[in-house]
C-alpha cells in the first residue's frame, strides 16, 4: 500500500510513504535483477553540477557529455544542482530517458544550514544543547528538502585537536563523546523520524574516517593514527551516527596506516560494513578515486577503480573512475558481480526510503522551495542558536551585561560591520551579506537614547574569496587605529570585533599562524590604554591563539560565525537579555607551538617539577611556553555563578554488570537565572594501555533559577566505564577510576571508585 503522490506543487499532499523495510529490501532485489551490469555501475556514478536547465539540452562541450550520460543511465546521483526547477528537469532526463526510470538523488552540502544559516557546527557545538542541534538541523533539512535536494553531505564529525586545520569549523571540536552526542543529534535533525518524510533529508556522516587528524593540520596530508586513537577517539562519532541511523556515510581524503580511506577494506568493509552493520552507500569525497593515482597507491584510474571498488567505496563523486573501468574490470573477472550488487543495493535502498520511486519529483517544488526558506520562524531559531553557541571566556570586573541606557556605544572593528563574515563558510544558499552584523545588533537592541558609534580600526581580508585561492590580508598600515581610540575615549561603552574572515578557516583552509591576522591586535593595546572595561566579541572559525588579548582584555565573548542571525544573538548576550551558557568544545591554545593540544590527553611519567627543586628540568613542558592551553575544553562562564558540592556515588565500587551512580549538587550562587551544562569525566587509573587523565562521560545542561540548587545524577556502567583496551575490543577493565564533576574540564571534584570482576 503505497501512497501516491502525484500532485506536484500541492503542499497539502502526504508528507510521508508507507513503505516498511521488508517491502523496501524486496523492491530493492527486484529493481536489481533487472539491471544490466551498465545500469548498475551507473547508480554508482555521481556527477556534479548542471546547465541552464530552462534551455534545451546542451549539444557541445562537457555539459553535453553529461546529458547524455544522464539520458542513458550512466548516473545515478548529481550534487550541486539546486533548487526545485533544477532539480526537477535534471531528474525528468534520468526518469524519462533512461530504460529503467530510476530517479537520480540529488546531493548537496548542508552544513550548518541552506538559506536560514545557523552557527558554524563548531560554533554549535559549543551550545552542549542536544535539542537545539536537532532543531537547527530540522529546519536546515526542511529548507533543503524543499528546494529538491534529497541527502545533505553533513554532519561533519570528525575529531581534531588541531587549529591549524580550517576544517575545525566543521565539526564538533576534540572530544569523541560530545562530538558522538553532536554527531547523532545532527542525523536525527536532519533525518527526523522517517527519511520519506518530505521535510526531511539522508544524512551523511563525514569524513570516513581519521581526515580531522592530518599531519600538522595540512589539509588533504597524511595522517599518523595509532589503534588506539583510532578505536578511542577517530571512530565513536562515526559509530555512534551509524547506530542512530545514519542513511549514508561519506570516506576522506587521506590514508589510515597508508591505505587510502576510499581502498580501505578494513575501516570500509570490515568495520563499517561489516562489525557496525552499516546499510546504506558509502560516497567517496571528491575525486578520492582519482587521488590514489596520485599519491602512489594506484597505476592509473582503472587500478584505482578496482582498489576502491573491492575497498568498499560504494559510489564515485567526480572522479568518472567508476564510469569508465567497473564493467570491464567485472567482465575481465577482477571485480565480483557481487561486490556491485552489494553497492547498488545501497544506493536504491536511499532511494526508495526516500520515497522517490513513489513520485521522483516530490522534492522538487517551487512552491514549497518559497514558503519554506528563510521564514521569520526560521531566523527566530538561528536567533536563539546563536546565542546559544556563544561562550563567554572572561567577565572581569562584571563588564558584562552592558546596561541598554548607556549615552553612547563605541563599536569598533572591521568585523563588526560586517554582514558577509558571520555567515561562515559552506555557506549553502545563503545570500551574500545577509547576516545581521553586530553593528546592527547593537544599534536594534538599545534604547532610544544611546548613540552608538561605528569606527573600522583595522581593515582585514581582501582578495579573492574564491575556493581555490588563497587569501590575502589588507596591507592595513594601521592608519585607521586613531579615529577608533578617539571614539573610544568619547564613549562609555567599547565593543570590539576581532577574528576571522569567513574563508578564512574552511577546507583548504590551513594556517600556520593562529594568532590573529593584521593590525588587530595592536587596535585591542591602543584601546586598552584609553579604556579599560573593551568588551571583545571574537569571531572566527578556528581557535585563536592571542595571549596578550586573552591575559589583557576585561571581557571576551567566543562568537564563532553565527550565522544569519549573528548581531542579534550577539547584542542579546551583551545586553543581558540572554545569560550566556556555551562551553568550549576545543581547548584554546597559548600559541600555535603547543599545538595538538587537548584535554583528554594521556600523562607522562613526568608530569610535574618537583617542589623545591628549581634545577630539575627533566619534566615534561617547555621551557619557553607554558605546558596548559589558554582555555581548556568544556570552559564557558555565565553571568551568574555555580558552586559544586557534595559530589557522591550510590557505592564505592561495583562488579562487572553491576550500575552505580553518581550525584553532585549544583547551586545558582548568584542573583540571575542561568543554564549550566554539568560535566562528567572519568579516568581509569591503570588499564591495559595509558589511559587519558580525564574523558567526557556525560553531561546536562539545565537552568538554574537564582539561588537554585539541583541534583544532578550520573550512571555509571560498563559503557561509560570501558574502553578499547590493548585487545581492541570495547570493554571495562576492573580496577580504580577517578570520577569528576564539575563545569569544565579541570574545576572539577573528584571521588574514587572501583571496578571488580565478577
Ligand atoms: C569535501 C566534502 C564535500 C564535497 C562535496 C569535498 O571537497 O571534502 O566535505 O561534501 O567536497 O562538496
Amino acid at each position: 500500500s503505497v501512497l501516491l503522490l502525484s500532485c506536484k506543487t500541492d503542499t497539502a499532499v502526504a508528507q510521508q510513504t508507507t513503505l516498511i523495510e521488508p517491502e523496501i529490501e524486496q523492491k530493492v532485489e527486484d529493481l536489481l535483477s533487472r539491471m544490466t551490469l551498465e545500469e548498475k555501475v551507473g547508480q554508482m556514478n555521481q556527477y556534479n553540477g548542471t546547465w541552464d536547465v530552462t534551455g534545451p539540452p546542451p549539444t557541445t562541450g562537457d555539459n553535453a557529455n553529461k546529458y547524455e550520460a544522464l539520458a542513458s543511465g550512466k548516473v545515478g546521483s548529481m550534487l550541486n544542482v539546486l533548487g526545485a526547477e533544477a532539480t526537477r528537469e535534471a531528474q525528468e532526463i534520468a526518469v524519462e530517458e533512461t530504460r529503467l526510470g530510476i530517479p537520480l538523488i540529488f546531493g548537496y552540502d548542508v552544513i550548518h544550514g541552506y538559506k536560514t544559516i545557523f552557527p558554524i557546527p563548531l560554533g554549535e557545538a559549543a551550545s552542549w544543547d542536544l535539542e537545539a542541534i536537532k532543531k537547527n538541523n530540522t529546519i536546515a533539512a526542511k529548507e533543503a528538502a524543499s528546494a529538491g535536494i534529497h541527502w545533505a553531505f553533513s554532519p561533519m564529525m570528525d575529531v581534531s585537536r588541531d587549529a591549524r586545520w580550517g576544517r575545525v569549523m566543521e565539526g564538533a571540536g576534540e572530544d569523541p563523546y560530545l562530538a558522538s552526542k553532536v554527531a547523532v543529534a545532527r542525523v536525527q535533525g536532519l533525518q527526523g523520524e522517517d527519511l520519506s518524510d518530505l521535510n526531511t533529508v539522508a544524512a551523511t556522516a563525514k569524513h570516513f574516517a581519521g581526515y580531522g587528524f592530518v599531519v600538522a593540520g595540512l589539509d588533504y596530508n597524511t595522517t599518523e593514527i595509532n589503534r588506539n586513537t583510532l578505536l578511542n577517539m577517530v571512530l565513536p562519532p562515526f559509530k555512534a551516527a551509524v547506530d542512530a541511523g545514519v542513511a549514508t556515510v561519506m570516506n576522506s581524503f587521506n590514508d589510515v596506516n597508508g591505505i587510502p580511506v576510499t581502498g580501505n577494506a578494513f575501516l570500509q568493509r570490515d568495520i563499517l560494513k561489516g562489525d557496525w552493520g552499516f546499510k546504506g552507500p558509502i560516497l567517496s569525497d571528491w575525486n578520492t578515486i582519482g587521488e590514489m593515482t596520485i599519491n602512489g597507491y594506484a597505476a592509473d584510474l582503472k587500478d584505482a577503480a578496482y582498489k576502491a571498488a573491492t575497498g568498499g567505496t560504494d559510489m564515485d563523486m567526480e572522479t568518472r573512475g567508476y564510469e569508465q573501468h567497473l564493467v570491464e574490470l567485472v567482465e575481465e573477472g577482477k571485480v565480483d558481480e557481487a561486490l556491485i550488487d552489494d553497492a547498488v543495493r545501497r544506493i536504491l535502498r536511499v532511494k526508495f526510503q526516500l520515497g522517490l520511486f513513489e513520485d521522483p519529483y516530490r522534492y522538487s517544488d517551487s512552491l514549497r522551495e518559497n514558503q519554506n526558506t528563510y521564514t521569520e520562524e526560521n531566523r527566530a531559531v538561528a536567533r536563539e542558536a546563536a546565542r546559544k553557541s556563544i561562550v563567554l571566556l572572561k567577565n572581569k570586573n562584571d563588564v558584562l551585561p552592558l546596561s541598554k541606557d548607556l549615552g553612547s556605544i563605541a563599536v569598533i572593528g572591521d568585523l563588526a560591520d560586517d554582514k558577509d563574515t558571520p555567515i561562515g563558510s559552506w555557506r549553502a544558499q545563503a545570500t551574500a551579506n545577509s547576516a545581521v552584523s553586530l553593528l546592527e545588533g547593537v544599534k536594534a537592541a538599545v534604547n532610544d537614547g544611546t548613540e552608538v558609534h561605528f569606527a573600522q580600526g583595522y581593515t582585514l581580508a581582501i582578495g579573492d574569496r574564491a575556493f581555490v585561492n588563497e587569501l590575502t590580508f589588507a596591507d592595513d598600515d594601521g592608519s585607521d587605529i586613531p579615529e577608533a581610540v578617539r571614539l573610544a575615549q568619547n564613549s562609555d561603552a567599547v565593543i570590539v570585533a576581532v577574528g576571522e574572515e569567513a574563508f578564512q578557516s574552511g577546507e583548504g583552509r590551513s594556517q600556520t599562524d593562529i594568532s590573529l591576522k593584521g593590525k588587530q591586535l595592536e587596535l585591542l593595546q591602543e584601546l586598552k590604554k584609553v579604556n579599560d572595561n573593551v568588551v571583545v566579541v571574537l569571531m572566527n572559525g578556528r581557535p585563536i591563539a592571542e595571549p596578550w588579548m586573552y591575559e589583557n582584555m576585561p571581557s571576551i565573548l567566543e562568537t564563532w560565525h553565527l550565522g544569519t542571525e549573528a548581531g542579534n544573538g550577539i547584542a542579546d548576550v551583551i545586553f543581558g537579555d540572554y545569560n550566556p551558557a556555551g562551553k568550549l568544545p576545543v581547548s584554546i591554545p597559548r600559541s600555535v607551538g603547543q599545538v595538538p593540544i587537548y584535554y583528554n590527553h594521556v600523562s607522562t611519567g613526568r608530569p610535574n617539577a618537583t617542589p623545591g627543586q628549581p634545577e630539575m628540568v627533566f619534566w615534561s613542558h617547555y621551557t619557553d611556553e607554558e605546558k596548559t592551553p589558554q582555555y581548556y575544553f568544556g570552559h564557558g562562564l555565565s553571568y551568574t555563578t555555580f558552586e559544586y558540592d557534595n559530589l557522591k556515588l550510590s557505592k564505592d565500587s561495583m562488579k562487572m554488570g553491576e550500575a552505580a551512580t553518581v550525584s553532585v549538587e549544583v547551586t545558582n550562587t548568584g542573583d540571575r537565572a542561568g543554564e549550566e551544562v554539568v560535566q562528567l569525566y572519568i579516568q581509569d587509573v591503570a588499564a591495559s594501555t595509558i589511559r587519558p587523565v580525564r574523558e567526557l562521560k556525560g553531561f546536562e545542561k539545565l537552568m538554574f533559577e537564582a539561588g537554585e540548587t539541583k541534583t544532578i545524577t550520573f550512571e555509571l556502567n560498563e559503557e561509560v566505564l570501558g574502553f578499547y583496551g590493548a585487545d581492541e575490543t570495547f570493554k571495562a577493565e576492573p580496577g580504580e577510576f577517578k570520577i569528576m564533576v564539575g563545569g569544565n574540564a579541570t574545576d572539577v571534584l573528584t571521588e574514587s571508585f572501583s571496578l571488580n570482576e565478577k
